[in-house]
């Protein structure tokens, strides 16, 4: 065989990939282009025949380019999408380099180790108990998923009911109680799980989305069958953390199983200055969080951590025939998550851990608490702008205020014309029935002048814009 030209390629792919990188800074955060312009640069008939490998990657970048959203940008406050470090984004070239299938020990022993030191380390920076048993899934979904499969299997074990064997048909009864302001994975994973969102009573919160304890304790007595409870840390709006002690408490005089979606508030755990937020979520039995989030890994990178590794063995487990059967004792990460064949997700954790270190990452996550607390007063000093929420962590809602009296129209307008003015970028949401515009901070680049360049544009638009709505509407 002739030796493949690696080089051309992979050089092509550096180039490409740093000339971006220093891009990011100065380009536009949105996409500049449109679906059609798009489908333009990238469609096309199917190649027949071979191409360059070398023309290949130049062109694809060339044509992607233009419609790529720069959210590893530090002005980038869309939704709750972190960045990714240097060290993570090189371990993830070369987790795709080294192509391992992480799924089993036998064919990938060094990722098989490093999930193993990366799931420890991850319990340790998060103060969970050393025992817990972890899974490296694709993101927040599938670490609910994950979690409450365990559920699942735990609450009917109790009722004497083998969910694996016998699955749903028959089964008693599961209680599903989660705060109203729960993620909507929750229900997703939920469908999934045959357990059905009409399993779910939906337990009455706060103005920040915080669950309130006597509704869950209204809606856990009288106590009927296998329970299981979903407490939140981090809504997608507020950033609010549910009760957690308080929720561990009832839950567990009512023998539930308590879940904690934690996707990117759980990392705040990791921060001593901020770990008071979530005093009791290390009593639960179950918890999800991203790695892709405040970690600033690359996606995709999801973590599902069990108080109860017996519970997540017996509900992720498998053993099939060929599947080899004694490998002398190691770990099969195929038995903690519902995956078989996976890409190793734990290299890129690992050099991020290793990267920011145990200071490095409690910093992080205070640095993006404090830069959000930045964006929410520089904000507030307008008087047309209104802050929703109590910014407790990364999380900001911001309303406008229109002179028409139509702030509704006038947010949403804001939040599309802040995306297309490219100097930073965020999404629209409503909260408690009135739009709002979501600010994220949770790239590890985000610094105090990426904050006020982005208050800067906001204001900008929005002076713009009710100039506009005075002499249109009067
Ligand atoms: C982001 C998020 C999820 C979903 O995580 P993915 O990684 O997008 O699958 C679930 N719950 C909460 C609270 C989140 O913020």
């Amino acid at each position: 065989m002739q030796t493949p030209d690696w080089a051309g390629p992979l050089t092509e792919a550096y180039q490409q990939a740093l000339a971006y990188l220093t891009s990011v800074p100065t380009r536009p955060v949105g996409s500049r282009a449109t679906p059609t312009e798009l489908r333009a640069a990238l469609g096309g008939p199917l190649p027949e025949g071979a191409g360059d490998p070398r023309t290949v990657i130049a062109e694809l970048a060339a044509a992607a380019q233009p419609g790529l959203v720069a959210s590893s940008s530090g002005r980038f406050h869309g939704f709750v999408i972190g960045g990714a470090t240097p060290a993570a984004l090189a371990a993830d070239w070369l987790t795709a380099t080294w192509d391992q299938n992480a799924g089993l020990y036998l064919p990938a022993p060094a990722a098989a180790v490093v999930e193993e030191v990366a799931g420890g380390w991850v319990a340790q920076l998060l103060g969970l108990p050393p025992h817990v048993s972890v899974g490296f899934v694709t993101g927040g979904q599938m670490a609910n998923f994950t979690g409450l499969a365990a559920a699942r299997h735990d609450v009917l074990r109790r009722a004497d009911w083998d969910v694996e064997k016998h699955g749903l048909i028959g089964a008693p009864p599961v209680r599903v109680l989660a705060g109203a302001e729960r993620h909507d994975t929750i229900d997703r994973a939920l469908r999934f799980l045959g357990l059905g969102t009409n399993a779910v009573s939906a337990v009455a919160v706060d103005e920040q989305g915080r669950m309130r304890p006597e509704a869950l304790q209204d809606a856990l007595h009288p106590t009927t069958g296998p329970t299981i409870v979903c407490a939140q840390a981090g809504n997608v709006n507020t950033g609010a953390v549910d009760p957690l002690a308080d929720v561990y408490g009832l839950a567990h005089e009512a023998d539930a199983w308590v879940h904690v979606d934690g996707a990117f508030g759980l990392w705040a755990a990791a921060s001593p200055r901020l770990r008071p937020l979530l005093t009791g979520f290390e009593l639960a039995d179950s918890w999800a969080t991203d790695a892709h989030k405040w970690l600033n890994v690359p996606y995709d990178s999801g973590i599902a951590l069990c108080a109860h590794p017996d519970a997540h063995r017996a509900a992720m487990g498998m053993r099939a025939g060929y599947l080899p059967q004694d490998n002398g004792g190691e770990r099969d990460a195929m038995d903690y998550n519902p995956e078989l064949s996976r890409r190793a997700r734990g290299f890129p954790i690992y050099a991020a851990i290793r990267a920011l270190g145990r200071d490095g990452i409690a910093d992080l996550v205070e640095r993006c608490c404090a830069l959000a607390r930045r964006f929410a007063e520089g904000l507030a000093a307008h008087e047309r702008i209104e802050i929703l929420n109590d910014v407790v962590l990364n999380q900001v809602l911001v309303r406008f205020h229109a002179p028409d009296g139509d702030h509704d129209g006038l947010t949403n307008q804001i939040v599309r014309r802040t995306q297309q003015e490219g100097t930073c970028w965020m999404s629209g949401t409503t909260w408690h029935g009135q739009a709002a515009m979501r600010i994220s901070v949770i790239n590890w680049s985000t610094d105090e002048a990426d904050i006020d360049t982005s208050v800067t544009a906001i204001i900008r638009t929005l002076e713009v814009e009710s100039a506009g709505r005075t002499s249109v509407r009067g």
